[in-house]
Protein backbone atom coordinates (compact mmCIF):
# COMPACT_ATOMS: atom_id res chain seq x y z
CA UNK A 1 0.00 0.00 0.00
CA UNK A 2 1.42 3.52 -0.86
CA UNK A 3 1.64 5.89 1.85
CA UNK A 4 2.96 9.70 2.04
CA UNK A 5 6.32 8.41 3.07
CA UNK A 6 6.10 7.07 -0.79
CA UNK A 7 5.32 10.87 -1.60
CA UNK A 8 7.64 13.67 -2.12
CA UNK A 9 6.60 15.51 1.16
CA UNK A 10 7.67 15.81 4.49
CA UNK A 11 5.99 13.17 6.38
CA UNK A 12 6.64 13.22 9.76
CA UNK A 13 7.74 9.55 11.00
CA UNK A 14 9.20 10.30 14.81
CA UNK A 15 5.72 9.05 17.05
CA UNK A 16 5.94 11.76 20.01
CA UNK A 17 6.58 14.91 16.94
CA UNK A 18 3.76 13.25 14.95
CA UNK A 19 1.72 13.22 18.70
CA UNK A 20 1.97 16.53 18.82
CA UNK A 21 -0.11 17.24 15.52
CA UNK A 22 -3.20 15.00 16.83
CA UNK A 23 -5.65 17.36 18.90
CA UNK A 24 -6.46 21.03 19.19
CA UNK A 25 -7.66 23.48 22.26
CA UNK A 26 -11.31 21.93 22.28
CA UNK A 27 -12.32 20.12 25.45
CA UNK A 28 -11.68 16.68 25.62
CA UNK A 29 -9.60 16.05 22.55
CA UNK A 30 -7.78 13.47 21.70
CA UNK A 31 -5.52 11.84 18.66
CA UNK A 32 -7.03 9.02 16.77
CA UNK A 33 -5.13 5.81 17.00
CA UNK A 34 -3.80 5.58 13.32
CA UNK A 35 -3.00 9.10 11.04
CA UNK A 36 -0.21 10.72 9.30
CA UNK A 37 0.98 14.32 9.50
CA UNK A 38 2.65 16.26 6.01
CA UNK A 39 4.55 19.19 7.14
CA UNK A 40 3.74 21.07 3.68
CA UNK A 41 6.66 23.21 2.68
CA UNK A 42 5.17 24.47 -0.33
CA UNK A 43 2.55 25.01 -2.67
CA UNK A 44 3.86 21.45 -4.54
CA UNK A 45 3.72 19.46 -1.22
CA UNK A 46 -0.21 20.55 -0.52
CA UNK A 47 -0.69 19.47 -4.92
CA UNK A 48 0.95 16.25 -3.99
CA UNK A 49 -0.95 15.34 -0.69
CA UNK A 50 -4.61 16.85 -2.17
CA UNK A 51 -4.13 14.20 -5.77
CA UNK A 52 -2.98 11.29 -3.40
CA UNK A 53 -5.78 11.68 -1.24
CA UNK A 54 -8.32 12.43 -3.91
CA UNK A 55 -7.14 8.74 -5.90
CA UNK A 56 -7.17 6.94 -2.29
CA UNK A 57 -10.01 8.72 -0.57
CA UNK A 58 -7.78 9.47 2.15
CA UNK A 59 -9.00 11.88 4.90
CA UNK A 60 -7.35 15.23 4.81
CA UNK A 61 -7.15 17.58 8.20
CA UNK A 62 -6.08 20.83 6.87
CA UNK A 63 -4.34 22.33 9.92
CA UNK A 64 -2.47 25.35 11.09
CA UNK A 65 -1.49 26.24 14.45
CA UNK A 66 -4.26 23.52 16.60
CA UNK A 67 -5.84 26.08 18.32
CA UNK A 68 -9.25 25.58 16.98
CA UNK A 69 -11.44 25.85 19.89
CA UNK A 70 -14.03 23.63 18.30
CA UNK A 71 -12.07 20.31 17.44
CA UNK A 72 -12.07 21.33 13.81
CA UNK A 73 -8.18 20.62 13.33
CA UNK A 74 -7.74 17.06 15.38
CA UNK A 75 -6.68 14.25 13.37
CA UNK A 76 -8.79 11.80 11.64
CA UNK A 77 -8.29 7.85 12.35
CA UNK A 78 -7.13 6.89 8.87
CA UNK A 79 -6.09 10.22 7.56
CA UNK A 80 -3.76 12.80 6.64
CA UNK A 81 -3.06 15.91 9.07
CA UNK A 82 -1.68 18.42 6.31
CA UNK A 83 0.09 21.30 8.58
CA UNK A 84 0.37 24.45 6.57
CA UNK A 85 2.88 26.06 9.38
CA UNK A 86 6.34 26.10 7.45
CA UNK A 87 4.56 28.27 4.70
CA UNK A 88 5.34 30.93 6.61
CA UNK A 89 6.60 33.65 4.56
CA UNK A 90 4.95 37.19 4.18
CA UNK A 91 6.00 38.05 0.16
CA UNK A 92 4.38 41.54 -0.44
CA UNK A 93 3.23 44.42 1.42
CA UNK A 94 2.31 46.94 -0.49
CA UNK A 95 1.09 50.31 1.54
CA UNK A 96 -0.20 52.23 -1.85
CA UNK A 97 -2.33 49.04 -2.64
CA UNK A 98 -4.02 48.65 0.83
CA UNK A 99 -2.79 44.90 0.28
CA UNK A 100 -0.56 42.48 2.19
CA UNK A 101 0.31 38.68 0.66
CA UNK A 102 1.46 35.32 2.66
CA UNK A 103 1.75 32.25 3.16
CA UNK A 104 -1.04 30.08 5.09
CA UNK A 105 1.12 29.66 7.92
CA UNK A 106 2.15 33.58 8.89
CA UNK A 107 0.93 33.87 12.56
CA UNK A 108 -0.94 36.28 12.84
CA UNK A 109 0.82 38.70 15.23
CA UNK A 110 4.15 38.13 12.45
CA UNK A 111 1.49 39.88 9.44
CA UNK A 112 0.60 42.52 12.32
CA UNK A 113 4.10 43.10 12.75
CA UNK A 114 5.47 42.89 9.33
CA UNK A 115 3.13 45.34 8.29
CA UNK A 116 3.27 47.93 10.80
CA UNK A 117 6.77 48.53 9.63
CA UNK A 118 5.01 50.53 6.65
CA UNK A 119 2.75 52.51 8.99
CA UNK A 120 -0.22 49.77 8.19
CA UNK A 121 -2.36 47.57 10.15
CA UNK A 122 -3.85 44.56 9.77
CA UNK A 123 -6.96 44.63 12.53
CA UNK A 124 -8.05 41.00 12.63
CA UNK A 125 -7.20 40.30 16.48
CA UNK A 126 -7.82 37.18 17.99
CA UNK A 127 -6.72 36.55 21.44
CA UNK A 128 -4.80 33.57 20.16
CA UNK A 129 -2.39 36.13 17.56
CA UNK A 130 0.40 35.27 19.33
CA UNK A 131 0.44 31.62 17.32
CA UNK A 132 -2.52 30.91 15.37
CA UNK A 133 -2.03 31.38 11.55
CA UNK A 134 -3.82 33.36 9.02
CA UNK A 135 -4.67 30.16 7.04
CA UNK A 136 -6.52 29.00 10.24
CA UNK A 137 -7.98 32.67 10.52
CA UNK A 138 -9.30 32.49 7.18
CA UNK A 139 -10.68 29.17 7.62
CA UNK A 140 -12.36 29.85 10.71
CA UNK A 141 -13.26 33.65 9.39
CA UNK A 142 -11.63 34.21 12.72
CA UNK A 143 -12.83 37.39 14.87
CA UNK A 144 -11.41 38.92 18.04
CA UNK A 145 -11.23 42.21 20.17
CA UNK A 146 -11.58 44.97 17.70
CA UNK A 147 -14.16 43.22 15.51
CA UNK A 148 -16.61 46.29 17.26
CA UNK A 149 -15.30 48.47 14.73
CA UNK A 150 -12.91 46.41 12.56
CA UNK A 151 -15.06 43.70 11.41
CA UNK A 152 -13.77 40.08 11.10
CA UNK A 153 -11.12 38.26 8.71
CA UNK A 154 -14.07 38.16 5.80
CA UNK A 155 -13.75 41.85 5.68
CA UNK A 156 -9.96 41.78 5.01
CA UNK A 157 -9.40 38.69 2.37
CA UNK A 158 -9.18 40.00 -1.14
CA UNK A 159 -7.80 36.90 -2.92
CA UNK A 160 -6.92 33.21 -2.47
CA UNK A 161 -4.87 30.65 -3.45
CA UNK A 162 -6.21 27.51 -2.98
CA UNK A 163 -5.73 23.88 -3.61
CA UNK A 164 -8.80 21.45 -4.38
CA UNK A 165 -9.24 17.61 -3.58
CA UNK A 166 -7.72 16.41 -6.56
CA UNK A 167 -4.64 18.54 -6.60
CA UNK A 168 -6.22 21.13 -8.92
CA UNK A 169 -5.08 25.17 -7.59
CA UNK A 170 -7.52 27.76 -8.31
CA UNK A 171 -7.52 31.48 -7.46
CA UNK A 172 -10.51 33.38 -6.06
CA UNK A 173 -11.55 36.72 -5.84
CA UNK A 174 -9.09 39.89 -7.02
CA UNK A 175 -5.87 42.00 -5.71
CA UNK A 176 -7.90 45.66 -6.68
CA UNK A 177 -9.35 47.87 -4.19
CA UNK A 178 -12.95 46.90 -6.01
CA UNK A 179 -14.05 43.43 -7.87
CA UNK A 180 -17.65 42.04 -8.66
CA UNK A 181 -16.26 39.38 -11.26
CA UNK A 182 -18.38 36.19 -11.00
CA UNK A 183 -19.57 34.58 -7.41
CA UNK A 184 -17.46 35.72 -4.19
CA UNK A 185 -15.48 32.68 -3.81
CA UNK A 186 -13.71 34.49 -2.21
CA UNK A 187 -16.50 34.86 0.77
CA UNK A 188 -17.01 30.85 0.33
CA UNK A 189 -13.84 29.59 1.15
CA UNK A 190 -13.35 32.11 4.45
CA UNK A 191 -14.94 30.17 7.32
CA UNK A 192 -15.09 26.45 5.95
CA UNK A 193 -13.01 25.15 8.13
CA UNK A 194 -10.99 23.03 5.88
CA UNK A 195 -13.77 21.52 4.13
CA UNK A 196 -13.58 22.86 0.56
CA UNK A 197 -9.94 23.26 -0.25
CA UNK A 198 -6.40 23.82 1.01
CA UNK A 199 -5.53 27.72 1.64
CA UNK A 200 -1.89 28.28 0.50
CA UNK A 201 -1.99 31.59 -0.22
CA UNK A 202 -3.78 34.81 0.90
CA UNK A 203 -3.96 38.14 -0.06
CA UNK A 204 -4.96 40.27 2.81
CA UNK A 205 -6.39 44.32 2.44
CA UNK A 206 -4.48 46.14 5.36
CA UNK A 207 -5.36 49.54 6.53
CA UNK A 208 -2.98 52.74 7.75
CA UNK A 209 -1.97 52.24 10.86
CA UNK A 210 -4.08 53.70 14.00
CA UNK A 211 -3.07 56.03 17.29
CA UNK A 212 -2.28 53.80 20.07
CA UNK A 213 -5.44 53.11 21.80
CA UNK A 214 -6.20 54.66 25.11
CA UNK A 215 -8.51 52.41 27.69
CA UNK A 216 -11.57 53.59 30.10
CA UNK A 217 -12.39 51.06 32.53
CA UNK A 218 -15.91 51.05 34.41
CA UNK A 219 -17.47 48.80 37.08
CA UNK A 220 -21.01 48.38 37.40
CA UNK A 221 -23.01 47.43 40.41
CA UNK A 222 -26.06 46.55 38.24
CA UNK A 223 -25.97 44.54 35.10
CA UNK A 224 -28.43 46.47 33.55
CA UNK A 225 -26.39 49.37 34.07
CA UNK A 226 -23.62 47.87 32.06
CA UNK A 227 -26.13 47.04 29.42
CA UNK A 228 -27.41 51.05 28.77
CA UNK A 229 -23.67 51.54 28.56
CA UNK A 230 -23.18 49.06 25.54
CA UNK A 231 -26.13 50.15 24.14
CA UNK A 232 -24.95 53.83 24.95
CA UNK A 233 -21.81 53.30 23.33
CA UNK A 234 -23.00 51.01 19.90
CA UNK A 235 -25.40 54.07 18.75
CA UNK A 236 -21.59 56.52 19.20
CA UNK A 237 -20.66 58.12 15.96
CA UNK A 238 -16.75 56.99 16.49
CA UNK A 239 -16.83 53.37 17.20
CA UNK A 240 -14.99 52.10 19.76
CA UNK A 241 -12.00 50.23 18.67
CA UNK A 242 -12.79 47.57 21.66
CA UNK A 243 -15.63 47.44 24.18
CA UNK A 244 -15.02 43.76 26.08
CA UNK A 245 -17.29 43.15 29.07
CA UNK A 246 -16.28 40.68 32.12
CA UNK A 247 -18.91 39.12 34.69
CA UNK A 248 -18.25 38.87 38.11
CA UNK A 249 -17.00 35.59 37.89
CA UNK A 250 -14.57 36.15 35.27
CA UNK A 251 -13.06 39.53 37.59
CA UNK A 252 -13.13 36.92 40.21
CA UNK A 253 -10.96 34.42 38.25
CA UNK A 254 -8.46 37.22 37.08
CA UNK A 255 -7.77 38.54 40.54
CA UNK A 256 -7.57 35.02 41.96
CA UNK A 257 -4.36 35.27 39.38
CA UNK A 258 -2.82 38.41 40.25
CA UNK A 259 -4.27 42.02 41.92
CA UNK A 260 -5.31 43.35 38.32
CA UNK A 261 -6.99 46.82 40.18
CA UNK A 262 -10.45 45.31 39.59
CA UNK A 263 -12.87 45.36 42.75
CA UNK A 264 -14.03 42.49 44.36
CA UNK A 265 -18.17 43.31 44.55
CA UNK A 266 -19.18 44.66 41.05
CA UNK A 267 -21.27 42.61 38.84
CA UNK A 268 -19.81 43.67 35.75
CA UNK A 269 -16.40 45.48 34.50
CA UNK A 270 -16.61 47.03 30.73
CA UNK A 271 -13.21 47.71 29.32
CA UNK A 272 -13.77 50.19 25.95
CA UNK A 273 -10.75 52.10 23.86
CA UNK A 274 -10.47 54.66 21.17
CA UNK A 275 -7.65 54.21 18.76
CA UNK A 276 -9.10 57.10 16.16
CA UNK A 277 -6.13 59.01 14.52
CA UNK A 278 -5.62 62.66 16.40
CA UNK A 279 -8.30 61.33 18.98
CA UNK A 280 -8.31 58.79 21.05
CA UNK A 281 -8.07 61.80 24.64
CA UNK A 282 -11.18 63.57 23.48
CA UNK A 283 -13.44 59.32 22.76
CA UNK A 284 -12.03 58.37 25.98
CA UNK A 285 -13.10 60.77 27.89
CA UNK A 286 -16.66 60.91 26.25
CA UNK A 287 -16.82 57.05 26.62
CA UNK A 288 -16.38 57.82 30.35
CA UNK A 289 -19.24 60.16 30.72
CA UNK A 290 -21.49 58.15 28.78
CA UNK A 291 -20.76 55.00 31.44
CA UNK A 292 -20.89 57.20 33.85
CA UNK A 293 -24.56 58.40 32.90
CA UNK A 294 -25.45 55.06 32.20
CA UNK A 295 -24.66 54.08 36.21
CA UNK A 296 -21.26 53.12 36.11
CA UNK A 297 -20.06 52.89 39.61
CA UNK A 298 -16.37 53.40 38.84
CA UNK A 299 -14.85 54.98 36.10
CA UNK A 300 -11.01 55.12 35.39
CA UNK A 301 -9.74 56.62 32.30
CA UNK A 302 -5.76 55.58 30.97
CA UNK A 303 -4.42 59.22 28.95
CA UNK A 304 -1.55 57.48 27.88
CA UNK A 305 -1.00 54.07 25.91
CA UNK A 306 1.32 52.13 28.54
CA UNK A 307 -1.27 53.16 31.28
CA UNK A 308 -4.05 51.95 28.41
CA UNK A 309 -2.32 49.16 28.42
CA UNK A 310 -2.37 47.87 32.11
CA UNK A 311 -5.42 48.25 32.39
CA UNK A 312 -6.13 45.61 29.51
CA UNK A 313 -3.83 43.43 31.48
CA UNK A 314 -6.49 42.52 33.55
CA UNK A 315 -8.86 41.34 30.46
CA UNK A 316 -5.54 39.54 28.79
CA UNK A 317 -5.25 37.47 31.78
CA UNK A 318 -8.86 36.06 31.20
CA UNK A 319 -7.64 33.03 29.31
CA UNK A 320 -4.82 31.79 31.74
CA UNK A 321 -6.94 32.74 34.76
CA UNK A 322 -10.10 30.89 33.31
CA UNK A 323 -7.32 28.06 32.32
CA UNK A 324 -5.55 27.45 35.47
CA UNK A 325 -9.57 26.90 36.86
CA UNK A 326 -9.92 23.42 35.63
CA UNK A 327 -11.66 21.53 32.30
CA UNK A 328 -14.71 23.88 30.65
CA UNK A 329 -16.57 23.88 27.88
CA UNK A 330 -15.88 27.38 25.76
CA UNK A 331 -19.18 28.83 24.41
CA UNK A 332 -18.93 31.33 21.48
CA UNK A 333 -22.14 32.63 21.25
CA UNK A 334 -23.64 35.57 19.24
CA UNK A 335 -27.10 37.21 19.91
CA UNK A 336 -28.16 40.97 18.94
CA UNK A 337 -26.81 43.31 21.42
CA UNK A 338 -29.68 44.28 22.96
CA UNK A 339 -30.17 41.03 24.14
CA UNK A 340 -26.97 40.77 25.48
CA UNK A 341 -28.00 40.81 29.41
CA UNK A 342 -30.86 38.63 28.90
CA UNK A 343 -28.09 36.14 27.79
CA UNK A 344 -26.00 36.82 30.69
CA UNK A 345 -28.95 36.36 33.26
CA UNK A 346 -30.11 33.35 31.54
CA UNK A 347 -26.55 31.83 31.92
CA UNK A 348 -26.86 32.86 35.24
CA UNK A 349 -30.03 30.63 35.49
CA UNK A 350 -28.68 28.00 34.22
CA UNK A 351 -25.48 28.04 36.26
CA UNK A 352 -27.73 28.01 39.47
CA UNK A 353 -29.80 25.23 38.29
CA UNK A 354 -27.40 22.90 37.13
CA UNK A 355 -24.95 23.32 40.19
CA UNK A 356 -21.91 24.41 37.98
CA UNK A 357 -19.88 27.54 38.04
CA UNK A 358 -20.54 29.65 34.78
CA UNK A 359 -18.47 32.49 33.69
CA UNK A 360 -19.08 35.19 31.25
CA UNK A 361 -16.85 36.83 29.65
CA UNK A 362 -16.23 38.71 25.74
CA UNK A 363 -16.85 40.70 23.02
CA UNK A 364 -19.83 42.86 24.39
CA UNK A 365 -19.98 45.41 21.96
CA UNK A 366 -20.66 42.57 19.09
CA UNK A 367 -22.89 40.59 21.37
CA UNK A 368 -20.74 37.65 21.28
CA UNK A 369 -20.00 35.92 24.56
CA UNK A 370 -17.56 33.31 25.17
CA UNK A 371 -19.77 31.65 28.46
CA UNK A 372 -16.80 28.79 30.09
CA UNK A 373 -18.58 25.95 31.70
CA UNK A 374 -16.41 24.72 34.45
CA UNK A 375 -16.93 20.82 35.27
CA UNK A 376 -15.06 18.78 37.59
CA UNK A 377 -12.99 15.79 35.65
CA UNK A 378 -13.07 13.44 38.15
CA UNK A 379 -17.02 13.35 37.91
CA UNK A 380 -18.62 12.10 34.63
CA UNK A 381 -22.29 13.75 36.24
CA UNK A 382 -20.95 17.06 36.09
CA UNK A 383 -19.76 16.74 32.86
CA UNK A 384 -23.16 15.30 31.60
CA UNK A 385 -24.16 18.16 32.62
CA UNK A 386 -21.87 20.83 31.69
CA UNK A 387 -22.78 19.41 28.32
CA UNK A 388 -26.32 19.96 29.02
CA UNK A 389 -26.05 23.79 29.99
CA UNK A 390 -23.97 24.40 27.20
CA UNK A 391 -27.38 22.78 24.88
CA UNK A 392 -29.12 25.40 26.66
CA UNK A 393 -26.59 28.07 26.14
CA UNK A 394 -26.62 27.30 22.37
CA UNK A 395 -30.51 27.23 22.26
CA UNK A 396 -31.10 30.21 24.38
CA UNK A 397 -28.57 32.13 21.91
CA UNK A 398 -30.61 30.52 19.04
CA UNK A 399 -34.14 31.69 20.31
CA UNK A 400 -32.93 34.81 20.70
CA UNK A 401 -32.39 35.48 17.47
CA UNK A 402 -29.00 35.01 17.67
CA UNK A 403 -26.20 32.32 15.97
CA UNK A 404 -24.25 28.87 17.51
CA UNK A 405 -21.00 30.44 16.87
CA UNK A 406 -19.62 34.25 16.87
CA UNK A 407 -16.00 33.43 15.53
CA UNK A 408 -15.01 30.10 16.44
CA UNK A 409 -16.58 28.18 14.25
CA UNK A 410 -18.48 24.86 13.82
CA UNK A 411 -15.73 22.35 13.90
CA UNK A 412 -17.35 19.01 15.67
CA UNK A 413 -18.42 20.74 19.18
CA UNK A 414 -21.09 23.00 17.49
CA UNK A 415 -22.69 20.44 14.60
CA UNK A 416 -25.30 18.78 16.26
CA UNK A 417 -26.68 22.91 16.18
CA UNK A 418 -25.85 23.71 12.50
CA UNK A 419 -29.24 22.07 11.16
CA UNK A 420 -31.59 23.85 14.11
CA UNK A 421 -29.77 27.49 12.82
CA UNK A 422 -29.76 26.98 8.96
CA UNK A 423 -32.64 25.18 8.54
CA UNK A 424 -33.05 21.67 6.17
CA UNK A 425 -33.47 23.42 2.77
CA UNK A 426 -30.06 25.80 3.48
CA UNK A 427 -28.01 22.90 4.39
CA UNK A 428 -28.28 21.09 1.76
CA UNK A 429 -27.57 23.28 -0.73
CA UNK A 430 -24.04 23.77 1.89
CA UNK A 431 -23.65 19.95 1.49
CA UNK A 432 -24.04 20.40 -2.60
CA UNK A 433 -21.91 23.44 -2.72
CA UNK A 434 -18.93 21.15 -0.65
CA UNK A 435 -19.81 18.05 -3.36
CA UNK A 436 -18.67 20.18 -5.78
CA UNK A 437 -15.46 21.43 -4.72
CA UNK A 438 -14.79 18.32 -2.82
CA UNK A 439 -17.04 14.70 -4.59
CA UNK A 440 -15.08 12.32 -3.02
CA UNK A 441 -15.66 14.03 0.61
CA UNK A 442 -11.78 13.56 1.98
CA UNK A 443 -11.67 17.15 3.21
CA UNK A 444 -11.95 17.38 6.92
CA UNK A 445 -15.15 15.03 6.80
CA UNK A 446 -17.12 14.88 10.21
CA UNK A 447 -16.55 18.49 10.63
CA UNK A 448 -19.39 21.42 10.02
CA UNK A 449 -21.77 19.06 8.15
CA UNK A 450 -20.89 15.89 9.95
CA UNK A 451 -20.24 13.71 6.40
C1 LIG B 1 -6.38 31.08 24.04
C2 LIG B 1 -7.19 31.12 22.75
C3 LIG B 1 -7.84 32.29 22.42
C4 LIG B 1 -8.60 32.36 21.25
N1 LIG B 1 -9.21 33.53 20.93
C5 LIG B 1 -9.90 33.63 19.77
C6 LIG B 1 -10.52 34.88 19.41
O1 LIG B 1 -10.45 35.89 20.13
N2 LIG B 1 -11.20 34.92 18.24
C7 LIG B 1 -11.30 33.84 17.41
O2 LIG B 1 -11.90 33.94 16.34
N3 LIG B 1 -10.73 32.65 17.74
C8 LIG B 1 -10.04 32.53 18.88
N4 LIG B 1 -9.45 31.33 19.21
C9 LIG B 1 -9.63 30.16 18.34
C10 LIG B 1 -8.51 29.91 17.28
O3 LIG B 1 -7.30 30.53 17.69
C11 LIG B 1 -8.93 30.42 15.91
O4 LIG B 1 -10.02 29.65 15.44
C12 LIG B 1 -7.81 30.43 14.86
O5 LIG B 1 -8.29 31.06 13.68
C13 LIG B 1 -7.30 29.03 14.50
O6 LIG B 1 -6.05 29.16 13.83
P1 LIG B 1 -5.01 27.94 13.78
O7 LIG B 1 -3.86 28.35 12.95
O8 LIG B 1 -4.68 27.47 15.14
O9 LIG B 1 -5.86 26.85 13.01
P2 LIG B 1 -6.16 25.33 13.38
O10 LIG B 1 -6.70 25.22 14.76
O11 LIG B 1 -4.98 24.48 13.07
O12 LIG B 1 -7.33 25.02 12.33
C14 LIG B 1 -8.57 25.66 12.46
C15 LIG B 1 -9.42 25.36 11.22
O13 LIG B 1 -8.79 25.91 10.08
C16 LIG B 1 -8.53 24.89 9.11
N5 LIG B 1 -7.27 25.26 8.47
C17 LIG B 1 -6.08 25.56 9.07
N6 LIG B 1 -5.16 25.86 8.14
C18 LIG B 1 -5.78 25.75 6.92
C19 LIG B 1 -5.36 25.92 5.57
N7 LIG B 1 -4.11 26.28 5.25
N8 LIG B 1 -6.28 25.71 4.59
C20 LIG B 1 -7.54 25.33 4.87
N9 LIG B 1 -7.99 25.16 6.12
C21 LIG B 1 -7.11 25.37 7.14
C22 LIG B 1 -8.51 23.59 9.88
O14 LIG B 1 -8.86 22.49 9.06
C23 LIG B 1 -9.57 23.86 10.92
O15 LIG B 1 -10.85 23.66 10.37
C24 LIG B 1 -8.70 31.22 20.40
C25 LIG B 1 -8.05 30.04 20.76
C26 LIG B 1 -7.30 29.98 21.91
C27 LIG B 1 -6.60 28.69 22.26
Amino acid sequence: MTTTTDLAVDTVTDPDVKAGYGTDESVGATAPADFEVVRARDLADVVEVMRWAHETRTPVVPQGARSSLTGSSVAIDGGIVLNTERMASVTTIDPLEGIAVCGPGVVNKQLKDAVAEHGMFYPPDPASSAFCTIGGNVATNAGGLCCVKYGVTADYVRSLQVVLAGGEVIRTGHRTAKGTAGLDLTGLFVGSEGTLGVVTEVTTRIIPAPDPALTVLATFDLLDAASAAIVALRRERHVPSLVELMDRAAVAAVQSLADYGFPSDCEAVLLVQSDRPGHTGEDVQRYAGLLTDAGATEVAVADDPAEADLLLAGRRALSPALEAKGPRYLEDVCVPVGRLTDLIREGQRIAADSGLEIVMAGHAGDGNLHPSIFFSPDDPGSRERAHAAFSQVVTTALGMGGTITGEHGVGTLKAPWLAEELGTAELERQRAVKAVFDPRGVLNPGRVYWS
